[in-house]
């Protein structure tokens, strides 16, 4: 017998597959902090001195912030400084509780390419006051994200590549996945001693240096070599 709900269920979150007309449907949204360490830096932190010093930092956005590239989102309320943070995103198709790192890849059906937008003066406000994150990070739209590309098409893992971010034709954000405090493998071990893992999880996997401010009518362009782009338009 199949539950009535008293009003329809909320569509599925779901992202666009390279090459591919299914979606990828979304279950949850992880994030890992300061992953590269001129962004650490340029947050007033020092950087983890290796994936083996500390456990990485983790927070969340809910699935339905997904934005699909090629999008114009609105500029968010209650901010004055809208960050961009562009980031490699790694899409799981399968999950479990304490994996290891050296099983990690098996969990992951694809990456892409998004952007871990970022109300940077409340997020500021919560780290000074010793609040959590949530309205900083998991606001609505706050989550761009590009195509998926399957880790079947590519052969394998990206363990270096640029990835960099262009705001109006600017180049704001460049660096390399080689500069990965804690590599995927790492954050997926890590995060599934948190929580258990599960197919349709997004696992954005941090921001090298270069983050800054955005304005209304700006275009804002980011790209992971070997993985793929994703753009989005703040509404003027
Ligand atoms: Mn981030």
């Amino acid at each position: 017998m199949s539950a009535e709900f008293i009003f329809p269920p909320p569509p599925c979150p779901s992202v666009a597959i390279a090459q591919d007309a299914r979606r990828f449907p979304v279950r949850r949204i992880f994030c890992i902090a300061l992953n590269y360490a001129a962004h650490a830096r340029e947050m007033g932190k020092e950087p983890a001195k290796d994936a083996s010093a500390e456990p990485p930092f983790f927070f969340t956005k809910p699935a339905d912030a997904i934005v699909e590239s090629g999008a114009t989102i609105p500029y968010p309320t209650l901010t004055h400084d809208l960050h961009h943070e562009i980031e490699l995103v790694a899409a799981l198709g399968r999950g479990g509780a304490d994996i290891s790192a050296a099983r990690a890849l098996d969990c992951i059906f694809g990456y892409a390419a998004g952007i871990d937008l970022t109300r940077r003066d409340l997020q500021t406000a919560a780290r000074s006051s010793g609040r959590p994150w949530d309205m900083s990070k998991g606001f609505d739209h706050s989550a761009p994200i590009g195509a998926i590309r399957p880790v079947a098409a590519m052969g394998h893992h990206p363990t270096r590549g640029r990835i960099s971010l262009s705001v109006n034709g600017v180049l704001r954000q460049a660096g390399d996945l080689s500069d990965l405090i804690w590599s995927v493998p790492q954050i997926i071990a890590a995060l599934s001693r948190n929580v258990a893992l599960a197919p349709g999880d997004l696992i954005f996997t941090g921001t090298p240096s270069g983050v800054g401010p955005l304005l209304p009518g700006d275009l804002v362009e980011g790209e992971v070599e070997h993985v793929g782009s994703v753009a989005v338009s703040i509404e003027k």
